[in-house]
């Protein structure tokens, strides 16, 4: 048996995805911009991933820009937005606990001269409207915000920022990083009042390698200011290069895989209380992200228990149980989001991160709570 609950990390690839990638690496295999049949039927298996992804974010198709994940799209939306928007004004305004993605690209950004403001989260990871409103003013060219956290699953007030930036005057783009809120929530970037918004296949159970930047058509961005590469004519030239077919094929399938955002909510809540629940009876666990955070990330630590780096070797290598200590990207660094959070090294140390997928089942659980209940009995630290 074994339970695979680091889907913030990656999620298993679905079916209809490895067949979608194995179809376009065999049969499938010409190149979309060739002329000839072969290349006309890889394009379409393109347009149709394009198509997919934009009706499940409501936008149109010529919105979206595929990229190599989402590392990549929000490395496209910063640099992109400071570029198009630098004669307007100079503020940046994000948060302490977005990605490495978005945080080297805006520390970058600061050493080139923008003011870049790190809003800093609560104990618990929140972070307020009004700390949001204090932020932005008229001098902000962007406003960079992740939808949920990749660690402890707080909820942003993405809701709210396109209200800060109208209340300000301010000319500013809004960029959300919905990474880990893409297929769980419904996401509409037009509601949202965003300009760019990054996704990748990897969590949704897609390929590793694939993301897209979905890019505002109404805010006139042009290739000028976006293209990190340049070069042929694909996507729009704001990222030119032969498009990598069978992973946006594999993207799309996962995508139309998705099941219903609500439906599969009401799953996963009920797996979160049940493992809030096993996990409770566990001598000493503390629970470092409230019920009100995404039910599909649980962040825990015991105080009297070893750190969570030997925690995680030791589920993985004697009990077939993958959880992790944080962001995959941060390997192993001390997590900068509970850093943020101003939790003490001691917990930070020893906190662990369970997150779930649609996949995941009550014996997942099981086998987690019982492993770590053993783990905890025999290697007590005093
Ligand atoms: N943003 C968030 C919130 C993430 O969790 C991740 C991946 O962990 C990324 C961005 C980067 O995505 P990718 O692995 O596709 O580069």
């Amino acid at each position: 048996m074994s339970a695979y609950l680091d889907n913030s990390a990656t999620t298993k690839p679905c079916d209809e995805c490895v067949s979608a990638v194995m179809n376009m690496l065999t049969d499938n295999f010409g190149n979309p911009s060739s002329l000839h049949d072969l290349g006309i039927k890889a394009m379409k298996e393109i347009i149709l991933a394009r198509g997919a992804i934009a009706d499940s974010l409501g936008v149109d198709k010529d919105e979206i820009i595929f990229t190599s994940g989402a590392t990549e799209a929000n490395n496209m939306a910063l640099f992109g937005a400071a570029k198009a928007k630098k004669r307007l004004g100079n503020r940046i305004v994000t948060t302490a606990v977005e990605h490495e993605s978005v945080l080297e690209s805006a520390k970058e950004l600061e050493k080139q001269g923008f003011e870049v403001v790190f809003l800093k989260p609560d104990i618990h990871g929140n972070i307020s409207e009004e700390q949001l409103f204090e932020a932005v003013n008229k001098d902000t060219i962007l406003v960079s915000m992740m939808y949920i956290n990749n660690e402890v699953g707080t909820v942003m007030p993405v809701k709210s920022i396109s209200k800060a930036v109208k209340r300000a005057g301010a000319p500013a783009l809004i960029h959300i990083d919905c990474v880990q809120a893409y297929g769980k929530v419904n996401i509409n970037p037009k509601k949202l009042g965003a300009d760019l918004v990054s996704i990748t296949a990897h969590k949704i159970h897609g390929p590793k390698g694939v993301g897209a930047l979905y890019v505002n058509k109404s805010a006139n961005l042009t290739d000028q200011n976006f293209a990190r590469t340049f070069g042929g004519e694909q996507e729009k030239r704001l990222r030119p290069g032969t498009e990598c077919s069978p992973l946006i094929a594999g993207f799309g399938a996962a995508v139309r895989a998705l099941p219903n955002v609500n439906k599969q909510k009401k799953k996963i809540k009920e797996l979160n209380s049940y493992a809030r629940q096993k996990l409770s009876k566990i001598d000493g666990v503390v629970f470092n992200n409230d019920e009100n955070t995404s039910p599909y990330i649980l962040n825990v630590y015991v105080p009297t228990f070893m750190r969570s780096q030997t925690v995680l070797q030791e589920l993985s290598a004697n009990y077939n149980v993958y959880v992790s200590n944080g962001s995959a990207c941060a390997k192993g660094k001390k997590s900068h989001v509970l850093t943020a959070m101003g939790l003490p090294n001691e917990i930070i140390d020893k906190s662990i991160r369970i997150s779930f997928s649609r996949f995941n089942t009550k014996e997942d659980v099981d086998l987690l709570a019982s492993s770590l209940d053993e783990l905890v009995k025999t290697h007590p630290i005093k």
